[in-house]
């Protein structure tokens, strides 16, 4: 099969109009968390701030996001911890009846009881997400800042799933946890998860006190995430270039040509590859991967904070309304931050450049965090527009058609592969 004929599998769009239905509505319910994470958007704190959506303000939320028109977008509740909130089943079962699917995301505390995760899944919860920072109690209880965390979180995994829940396992990639990401991934395929997503850090939060990593690193870990792919559904959150990834090893998949040469990936690449292959993770098990969402900030994703401030997404601190004053149909609609975010010829510097954009476009929350402006480059993506060698290929990709065959054309030796693909790779 042709390039082409894979591609349209390669990445996922969405089924509605971006600009006229999310994909997703993400609602920060409380800032109020027991935990301390090292990376928290929300800078969490221990209690319930009194400006939050009451419980009336919240189903009226719901409402909100019901019409959108069905199927309405997904809605998930998050925090901080929502099970701080009382009125958390209530909530969920309320969803049910004005036809919204919720999901919710919970912190890993004493509180994840099997009983709480009954609770929730008899009140009609479609799934959970947990956050899984490390593969041992030392790793992931040091990040999140309370011992226990791992354990508790490991059982709530097990009791969710016991009960027939879908469970997605979050895990932020910094750079304490990078060369634990394979034994991560073993956790997620011995456990079973509906999807393990990996999540690089927006300078936002406390998550400004983490070291940055390279474009290059992230070029390395984009890459094992695609490959372990076959072995667990992985995608990435903030981390947009997955899709130009995803791409890329597509087309170089049926020209023949080796990854790691073309894309220049580096020695982090090799020591996960390896790492994995000593656990037995690189035969997969899979069939086919899970494509990548073709989703961004305000394009199919929408924020609502505690207060009710709608942001394009939660690391992307710019507000375009609030739910208690405009309907969120018209904030997602018409604002001039959303249409602005889903216009992909404003991008500047090499995203505004690059023949991925429109189905990439980088994080605008990491733009946002490191130069104040929204539209700027993505400030971890290393890419130089252009330079893959099957633009042709690419082309009749984004384009949809039907008739691309690989080029025939020099491929890059070892020496000169890569160097050309990579631009800044130290910042
Ligand atoms: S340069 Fe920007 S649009 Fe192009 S792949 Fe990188 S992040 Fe995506």
């Amino acid at each position: 099969m042709s390039a082409v004929g894979h591609a349209v599998h390669a990445i996922r769009r969405q089924r509605h109009d971006a600009g006229e239905r999310p994909f997703i509505v993400i609602w920060e319910s409380t800032r109020a968390c027991p935990l301390a994470c090292l990376h928290c958007r929300a800078e969490a704190v221990p209690d319930r701030d009194p400006r939050e959506l009451d419980t009336d303000a919240a189903k009226d939320l719901l409402r909100q996001v019901a019409a959108f028109g069905q199927p309405a977008p997904l809605f998930v509740i998050t925090g901080g911890d929502p099970f701080q909130r009382p009125d958390l089943t209530e909530l969920i079962a309320y969803g049910q009846e004005v036809g919204v699917r919720v999901a919710v995301s919970p912190s890993g505390t004493p509180t994840l009881t099997e009983q709480r995760l009954r609770e929730l899944h008899t009140a009609g919860t479609v799934g959970l997400s947990l956050s899984l920072d490390g593969s041992t109690a030392e790793l992931h209880d040091g990040f999140r800042g309370v011992p226990g965390v791992f354990r508790w979180t490991l059982d709530a995994w097990d009791a969710a799933r016991a009960l027939g829940m879908k469970v997605q396992i979050n895990t932020t990639v910094a750079r304490h946890n990078l060369h634990d990401l394979p034994d991560i991934v073993r956790l997620v395929a011995e456990h079973g998860a509906m999807l393990w997503s990996a999540f690089f850090l927006v300078p936002t939060g406390r998550g400004r006190s983490l070291g940055a990593l390279t474009p290059g690193e992230v070029e390395d870990v984009l890459n094992f995430v695609y490959d372990v792919g076959l072995t667990v559904p992985a995608k990435t959150t903030e981390a947009h270039h997955f899709r130009r990834v995803a791409l890329q090893r597509r087309i170089l998949a049926d020209t023949g040509d080796d990854a790691v040469t073309v894309l220049g990936l580096g020695p982090l690449y090799r020591e996960l590859r390896e790492r994995a292959a000593e656990l037995g993770l690189n035969a997969g098990t899979r069939r086919v991967r899970r494509p990548p969402l073709d989703v961004n900030a305000g394009r199919g994703f929408v924020f609502v904070s505690h207060t009710g401030t709608v942001h394009p997404s939660g690391f992307l601190p710019l507000g375009a309304g609030n739910v208690r004053e405009t309907p969120l149909t018209e904030i997602y609609r018409s604002s001039e931050l959303f249409t602005g975010l889903r216009d992909a010829d404003r991008l500047g510097g090499r995203c505004g450049a690059c023949e991925f954009r429109r189905v990439c476009g980088g994080s605008r929350s990491r733009a946002y965090g490191v130069t104040g402006d929204p539209y700027a480059e993505e400030p971890w993506c290393g890419y130089a527009p252009g330079s893959f060698p099957y633009q042709r290929e690419v082309a009749a990709l984004l384009s949809g058609g039907a008739d691309a065959q690989p080029q025939t054309r020099p491929r890059p030796t070892a020496a000169e592969g890569g160097k050309e693909h990579r631009v800044q790779q130290e910042r």
